[in-house]
């Protein structure tokens, strides 16, 4: 199965992911871990994406086209995948149909401003693997410390409070009508996010099932 995850920053996208991920056992795409990446080895790619990253501007859509067709283009998405932050504008969504990819279903999960913002700023994340977690709602069994690989969690510089402002601007802006796209292409789900993560991944499951 080809699947979109759509919602704003902070909506719990890349937690909804990781379940459907070992659901139906294919791999998860984010093109944020992607640049982190890369800005992490300091290869020209990730040094170009870092002040836009870090202002909560969206990185160019040519470059991000580019990593996402170098990305599907590898052995373990032939049975399927989940894009987890791509698309995130018209122009995207257009690159992705014009490389002959049809995507089977789009979900979107909604959430509230105000609620983004509090869950954003309580977000941790691993450096080096890229696991997520929150100080209320996903802690670790051990606090600041990464489950999965026993590193220190860190905050992200863009989930600041001003650069969480300006990245929910972009997602109204930019994405928002990525919405009525996949509407019209009869793909799309909505998923009201839950204030606990398991009954928003039950719902998720129900709409990846139906
Ligand atoms: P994320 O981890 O998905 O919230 O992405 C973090 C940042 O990476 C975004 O705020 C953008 O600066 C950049 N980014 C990730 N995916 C995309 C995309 N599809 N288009 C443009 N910029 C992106």
């Amino acid at each position: 199965m080809k699947l979109i995850l759509l919602g704003a920053p902070g909506a719990g996208k890349g937690t909804q992911a990781e379940v459907i991920s070992q659901h139906l056992n294919i791999p998860t795409i984010s093109t944020g871990n992607i640049i982190r990446e890369a800005l992490k080895s300091g290869t020209e790619m990730g040094m170009k994406a870092k002040e836009y990253m870090d202002s909560g501007k969206l990185v160019p859509d040519d470059v991000v086209i580019g990593i996402i067709k170098d990305r599907l283009a590898q052995d373990d998405c032939s049975n399927g995948f989940i894009l987890d932050g791509f698309p995130r504008t018209i122009p995207q969504a257009e690159a992705l149909d014009r490389m002959g990819i049809v995507i089977d279903k789009v979900i979107d999960i909604e959430v509230a401003d105000e609620t983004i913002a509090r869950r954003v700023s309580g977000r941790r994340v691993c450096p080096a693997c890229g696991a997520s977690y929150h100080v209320d709602y996903k802690r670790p069994a051990v606090e600041g410390v990464c489950d999965k690989c026993g590193d220190t969690l860190v905050q992200r510089k863009d989930d600041h409070p001003d650069t969480v402002r300006e990245r929910l601007h972009v997602y109204h802006e930019q994405t928002e009508p990525l919405k009525s796209y996949y509407a019209a292409q009869g793909k799309l789900t909505i998923v009201e996010g839950q204030e606990e993560v398991a009954d928003t991944t039950r719902l998720t499951l129900a709409a990846v099932e139906a």
